[in-house]
C-alpha cells in the first residue's frame, strides 16, 4: 500500500520510474525503522551496486515534498524518515536510536494551554516518549 503511494506520489511529481527509484521504494516502504537516506543506500546498493547516493537523496526529497514520506523530528542530528503517514506517536530508545510507532486516543483529551491558542491554530499532536529500549537494557 505504501508502495503504491509512492509510486503515484512519483508520478504526480512527474518522476520517471526506474529500477532503481522501485527498489529504493520498496526499501523505504518495507521498514519499519524510520530509516535515514545512509541505511536506504547500503541496503538497495546490496542489490544494485551502481546505485549513486545522489539518487537516494533525491528519491527521499520527491516522496517528502510529495508528502508520502514524512520527516522525523528527533534528538538525533540524522534527519530519519516516517512512511506512515496515518497520525501516531513514537517511542524512542536514546541509545540506539529505535524507534515504534504507537497510537494513542488519549491525545484527543489533550488540553491545548491558552498561551498555544494565542500563538495559533493546532492541527496535530504528536508525542515523542524517549527512553532505552529493551535490546539496550531497558525495562519497560
Ligand atoms: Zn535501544
Ligand atoms: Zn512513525
Amino acid at each position: 500500500m505504501r508502495l503504491e503511494a509512492f509510486v503515484r506520489a512519483s508520478r504526480n511529481a512527474g518522476i520517471k520510474l526506474t529500477h532503481q527509484r522501485l527498489e529504493i521504494f520498496r526499501e523505504i516502504a518495507a521498514s519499519s525503522e524510520h530509516p535515514d537516506v545512509d541505511t536506504v543506500f547500503r541496503k538497495v546498493r546490496g542489490r544494485i551496486p551502481t546505485l549513486a547516493l545522489d539518487t537516494v537523496y533525491r528519491t527521499f526529497a520527491v516522496l517528502e515534498r510529495e508528502k508520502v514520506l514524512a520527516r522525523v523530528s528527533l534528538f538525533s542530528d540524522k534527519a530519519r524518515f516516517d512512511p506512515n503517514t496515518e497520525p501516531h506517536h513514537h517511542f524512542v530508545c536514546t541509545k540506539c536510536g529505535l524507534v515504534r510507532d504507537f497510537y494513542s486516543g488519549q491525545t484527543e483529551d489533550f488540553r491545548i494551554p491558552e498561551s498555544v491558542k494565542s500563538w495559533g491554530a493546532v492541527d496535530a499532536v504528536y508525542i515523542e516518549l524517549r527512553g532505552i529500549c529493551r535490546a539496550c537494557g531497558g525495562n519497560l
